[in-house]
């Protein structure tokens, strides 16, 4: 029998455990999304995305500094400097910054500027890592691994709280099959698999499952009907030319057009999703453009 006494949904009535983020909560009423570049490529682009992700909707921002590469040539993140940009970026937004740690090497320089550790599929089951987050009170957000089953998600989630760190947020984000028009297969049957057996909040990444941008919104909208807490995005100013994970990161206008959609969506299905509506300048009588935050 699986022991996975603190992950685990004690009565199917207990609440999911919310993960409170710099003012943010995952797992609560609200549907929250996390958007921005796979990889931090440079200030203005992470700039310039991340006012871009607030402006639709966006309430946390990511970007990878350092990355997980399947080639050694790729492009492997700007490291430091990434993450000095990504504190400027919170700073000038106000968005808590979602980024990965791939070495432990590196953890207190990345706890340093995260308000979420990301744990990448790679590392799903990197059991020392899982014990040097879980060592900290930073909030994680644990991938799951491309060919790990759901109680293998939760083991590993396990190994994070066991350490003492409870604030955990799982994510799905397709695993590998047989199929090869999406680059993995989103198994949206997880979900509501994982919020039957966890307490636990989960969201879905469709970029990585889909691997291709024009099939990102219909995944997005299933995370929603199938009960998920959030999303995870790839939002990059000009795909074509990104360093990573271009051919599935949504431009500008598809994720504010993505997010449009879900709003009513997700209302629907008993969530909010909260799009700040910029008021026309002619509107204000003092003329300064301002946002508001209005349920879509
Ligand atoms: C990422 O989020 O950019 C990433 C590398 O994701 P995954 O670990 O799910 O492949
Ligand atoms: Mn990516």
């Amino acid at each position: 029998m699986l022991d996975n006494r603190l992950t685990a949904r004690s009565t199917t009535t207990q609440a999911t455990t919310a993960v409170r983020v710099a003012g943010e909560i995952i797992g609560g009423s609200a549907f929250t999304v996390i958007a921005g570049p796979c990889s931090v490529e440079g200030r203005e682009m992470l700039l310039s995305s991340a006012a871009s992700v607030r402006s639709s909707g966006a309430r946390l921002l990511r970007g990878g500094a350092f990355k997980p590469r399947t080639s050694p040539y790729a492009f492997r993140g700007l490291g430091a400097s990434a993450l000095e940009m990504l504190a400027e970026a919170r700073e000038v937004t106000g968005l808590p910054v979602v980024t990965e740690l791939m070495d432990a090497r590196d953890i207190d320089a990345v706890d340093a500027v995260a308000d979420v550790i990301q744990i990448g599929a790679r590392n799903m089951q990197n059991f020392s890592l899982l014990a040097a987050v879980g060592e900290r009170r930073t909030p994680v957000l644990l991938k799951r691994g491309m060919s790990a089953t759901v109680n293998e998600l939760l083991l590993a989630a396990e190994h994070i709280m066991a350490h003492g760190n409870s604030q955990v947020i799982l994510c799905e984000r397709g695993i590998r099959t047989f199929e090869t028009s999406t680059r993995n297969t989103l198994d949206i049957s997880a979900i509501p698999v994982l919020k039957q057996e966890t307490h636990l909040p989960v969201i879905v990444d469709p970029s990585h499952a889909a691997g291709r941008a024009d099939l990102v919104p219909a995944l997005a909208a299933a995370a929603v009907a199938v009960g998920a807490d959030g999303l995870i995005v790839e939002v990059h100013p000009d795909p074509a030319t990104a360093l990573s994970d271009g051919a599935q990161s949504l431009t500008f206008a598809a994720f504010a057009e993505m997010m449009r959609r879900l709003g009513p969506l997700a209302l629907m299905c008993g969530r909010q999703l909260d799009i700040p509506i910029a008021i026309p300048l002619e509107a204000r009588a003092d003329g300064v453009q301002s946002a508001l935050r209005v349920c879509a």
